[in-house]
């Protein structure tokens, strides 16, 4: 008698210690969510209104610095300073990304799903740059016609400006009379001498955009300044490539 209840003791306290361990196991399987920044928990086709956030998402204050692709993939990408198709034939960030305050984000997306209704989508040329790459490009072309001085910065320093065209649903990009980064007096939104499918285009873009808290630069008929972005601090914070 005794032997055997001696035996069925040990097993359960054996059964509770093996459970114990198991969940520790579960436990340490279970990573930290790390850098906000750089996380891809994120939901990737989330819409946040501007007063709330997704399922899941971290609350983080609305000037923080996010990665625009774990937040939607709606739009489209030609990050041209990562490549040399840019008017300084000189690839300046190591690798295409789009880095903006959230708040940036909030509202593009809101303008993008306006655009999306009518049949449009946001294609992306450039979002947040660093004051190094700033620095870099001044160096190039040290033109305040064509490269805001670093000792001053941009908008696009503080994560408040994007650089943007349409395309259709075929992803052909919609005619804006100019390229981008062209520098002439035709990328002014003003210019008269266009076609009236071009001033069409612009207005449809510009229209949205200031729909959805954005003001158009007008000697740049892509580049669109968040209201109330140059108030945010200029920074030097830099993306890991991928
Ligand atoms: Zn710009």
């Amino acid at each position: 008698m005794m032997p055997s209840v001696k035996a069925f003791a040990y097993l359960l306290i054996l059964a509770l210690f093996w459970n114990c361990k198991s969940k520790q196991q579960q436990l340490e399987g279970i990573q930290p969510s790390g850098d906000i920044i750089a996380t891809s928990d994120f939901p990737k086709t989330v819409t946040p209104k501007k007063s709330e956030r997704p399922k899941g998402m971290p609350a983080i204050p609305d000037t923080t610095f996010v990665d625009l692709k774990n937040y939607s993939t709606d739009f489209v990408y030609d990050i041209k300073y990562a490549t040399t198709d840019n008017f300084l034939k000189s690839q300046v960030y190591e690798c295409p990304e789009c880095f903006l305050r959230l708040k940036t984000v909030q509202a593009l997306m809101q303008a993008n799903q306006d655009f999306l209704k009518l049949g449009f989508r946001i294609k992306i040329f450039d979002c947040y740059r660093p004051l190094d790459i700033q620095k870099k490009m001044w160096k190039i072309v040290s033109n305040p016609d064509y490269v805001a001085n670093p000792a001053k910065g941009s908008i696009h320093n503080r994560g408040g400006a994007v650089d943007i065209t349409l395309v259709d649903s075929a992803g052909k990009e919609l005619d804006m009379g100019t390229a981008f980064d062209h520098f002439g007096p035709e990328a002014a939104v003003d210019y008269v001498n266009l076609s009236e499918e071009v001033k069409k285009n612009r207005k449809l873009l510009q229209t949205v955009m200031s729909a959805n808290g954005f003001t158009v630069l007008r000697s740049e008929w892509w580049h669109f300044n968040l209201n109330g972005a140059s108030n945010y601090k200029i920074s030097n914070e830099k993306w890991d490539c991928r």
